[in-house]
């Protein structure tokens, strides 16, 4: 269900987003200002390659090179300005928050602020007029638009996210995999059932047995591989959903 936040409930809410992202984190705010407790709200990301952090600001002068910095040295993110930006939104996987506030420690400080929380659409049981789903792929596409400047964008950044973003929902949705070596969330694709970088040493491990499935990220103690990615008794619920994701394609 939707729910209405103003003052510290709202200050909390946005903190909780940022704290408990696991595969993505989505910041768009035109003004950018960290204090000590905004950026302790993001420390815990520092090395985590598996969190993709996309973060969107906008307007004259609206990040410090300080601020910038700090968001550099996260090593899976893509910084964009966007001139005349002027919505406000935060996600994670689970939920999406539409607010008038900024990442920015005076308005989180001093101002009268609002804004709804939802959970995000793919999650089982969604009710549909709470879903910001609608925001998160509006949200990528202001990060695809060509006239909207990279700022930057690091090393382990997530490619498959703005790739055919005019169809990000399915994309989105299909993000239902697990890597079978390390067991992160990726994308649902029996051809290529494992993280990027887990693909990068999987040369010197070629042929051997892998720790997880694909399709359900249960430890497989070895009884999956890049040939068999799929426990076999998850085998026909992998098909039907790789059917099901197939479907959704529009074309
Ligand atoms: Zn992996």
């Amino acid at each position: 269900m939707a729910e209405f936040l103003t003052g510290q409930p709202l200050v909390y809410k946005l903190r909780d987003i940022i704290e408990n992202a696991r595969d993505l984190l989505v910041i768009v705010s035109p003004y950018i200002k960290l204090d000590g407790e905004i950026r302790h709200w993001f420390e815990k990301h520092i090395n985590n390659r598996h969190l993709h952090i996309l973060l969107i600001f906008g307007k004259e002068n609206p990040i410090s090179d300080w601020d910038l910095g700090f968001f550099k040295r996260f090593p899976n993110i893509k910084i964009i300005y966007a001139e005349n930006l002027h919505a406000k939104y935060y996600a994670n996987e689970d939920e999406g928050l539409m607010t008038s506030l900024n990442l920015h420690e005076y308005s989180i400080g001093n101002n009268i602020e609002f804004g709804y929380c939802a959970e995000n659409s793919y999650n089982a049981n969604y009710d549909e007029s709470d879903c910001t789903t609608d925001a998160f792929n509006y949200t990528l596409k202001i990060a695809a638009y060509p006239y909207n400047e990279l700022v930057y964008k690091s090393r382990h950044c997530k490619e498959w996210l703005y790739n055919n973003h005019h169809n990000t929902s399915y994309h989105y949705k299909s993000h239902k995999g697990y890597c079978i070596h390390c067991g992160c969330k990726i994308e649902f694709n029996i051809e290529r059932p494992m993280c990027y970088d887990c693909y990068q040493g999987w040369g010197r491990r070629r042929g051997n047995a892998e720790n997880f499935c694909h399709y359900s990220g249960e430890e497989s103690y070895r009884q999956t591989s890049m040939q068999k990615p799929i426990l076999t008794k998850n085998w026909h619920k992998a098909k039907e959903y790789e059917e099901e994701c197939l479907d959704e394609l529009p074309y």
